[in-house]
């Protein structure tokens, strides 16, 4: 149950076994077409997205090398580990970074955002992050858009453990450039990584004559597109597990994909809740859930202990929240008994340990969101 990798669903696993087949082909090609269809469906796109052959930060990276130039200017709105990279990325390609920082755990102040903007007139791009996996943060978007729309500028989001878990309208909030991974809500092993781009994101990355990049080209991308296929040899056996997965969330239909991973992080978070434990975010994603070990507990023995004994792999804390703080996500094939049993498993080490936890206390606040959001046809995965 952690941020990724997630569990791979039995039909996708399957097709990783079977013999690869040649990329230039019509066969591949129609299989492509039908990735491309299903991404923008989940990313709620009608524009074009790029498959690249690299985990998630190899996307974060040409979402940067392409679209701001060498001593170019980008605002990058900074909240935790995965949003500091984008800064560190800039960084490296010799780009001018204004610095939006927020404490860990808080989300950011689209004013202030629409502030920045008209302080660094010539900025190109905002940089910032749907889910913030290290806090559990969902960063508002939307508002977010908004506050970039009037300027002009690009809004670059890192989408990788949000898109096809939380509400993600790319085209709807003005989102140029989003970034998702293949190894989270999409239920794939890690491996691919994808890029909407908008007609406005294209221009920008047509005025940039010096892009230090080749592989990451992303102008070689959209040129091939035309096939569809990918200019290189792609991850066959990924993009053909991807068509699986895809498939099953296209019919289910994202929109209730997200209803349904609402209602796993309420509950989580009500369960949490109802045993004294404490919420890394103050607004928080849909996708994971960040909690604070309680004062005096040993958070590595926890984990290992919820491990051992349950064989429940929760997620420890990064940066400043190692060892602080652990992270149980609610994506991709998980449903309402993998939280309850979670939940469970929680509650029976933290008594086990020694602190005093109302065995049950968990489980039923979990149970009772469940009981109450049933009209929302949250039917399980499994079921
Ligand atoms: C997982 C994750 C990344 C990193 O992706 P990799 O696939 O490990 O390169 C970046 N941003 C967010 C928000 C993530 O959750």
């Amino acid at each position: 149950m952690t941020p990724g990798p997630t569990q791979v669903p039995e039909r996708a696993l399957a097709r990783l076994g079977q013999q690869v087949i040649h990329h230039r082909t019509e066969e591949f090609r129609s299989l492509f077409a039908e990735v491309l269809e299903g991404l923008k469906h989940v990313f709620q796109t009608r524009h074009d997205v790029v498959v690249l052959t690299s985990s998630g930060t190899g996307a974060m990276e040409a979402a940067v090398a392409n679209v701001v130039p060498r001593g170019g200017k980008a605002i990058v709105l900074e909240s935790g580990k995965f949003s500091e990279r984008w800064r560190l990325i800039c960084e490296r390609f010799g780009i001018e970074v204004v610095r939006y920082e927020v404490p860990w755990g808080e989300p950011f102040d689209p004013a202030e955002v629409a502030r920045l903007l008209d302080v660094h007139r010539d900025a190109v791009a905002v940089y910032t992050t749907l889910s913030e996996s290290s806090t559990g943060v969902g960063h508002d978007i939307e508002a977010i858009g908004r506050a970039v729309g009037p300027s002009g500028k690009l809004l670059v989001v890192d989408a990788i453990s949000g898109a096809g878990v939380m509400e993600c309208r790319t085209d709807a909030w003005g989102i140029d450039l989003l970034v998702v991974g293949s190894q989270k809500a999409l239920m794939i092993p890690p491996g691919l990584a994808f890029v909407a781009v908008s007609p406005a994101a294209w221009r920008q990355i047509e005025s940039v004559a010096q892009r230090p990049v080749f592989y990451f080209d992303l102008l070689a991308y959209r040129k091939s597109l035309a096939a569809p296929e990918p200019p290189y040899t792609p991850a066959i056996s990924l993009v053909r597990a991807l068509a699986e997965t895809l498939r099953t969330i296209c019919s289910e239909g994202i929109e209730q994909v997200w209803v349904r991973a609402r209602t796993l992080a309420r509950a989580t978070r009500a369960a949490i809740e109802a045993l004294g434990l404490q919420l890394v975010a103050k607004r928080p994603a849909d996708g994971l859930t960040a909690v604070y070990f309680p004062p005096g507990l040993d958070g590595p023995k926890f984990l290992r202990r919820v491990e051992s004994r349950f064989g429940v792999k929760l997620a420890g804390g990064q940066g400043p929240l190692k060892g602080r703080a652990f992270r149980i996500a609610h994506m991709g094939l998980l449903d309402e008994l993998d939280i309850v049993s979670a939940i469970a498993a929680i509650e029976l080490v933290l008594h086990e340990m020694g602190y005093p936890v109302t065995l049950g206390a968990g489980v039923a606040a979990a149970s009772r969101v469940f009981a109450d959001s049933s009209h929302d046809s949250v039917s399980s995965s499994r079921g």
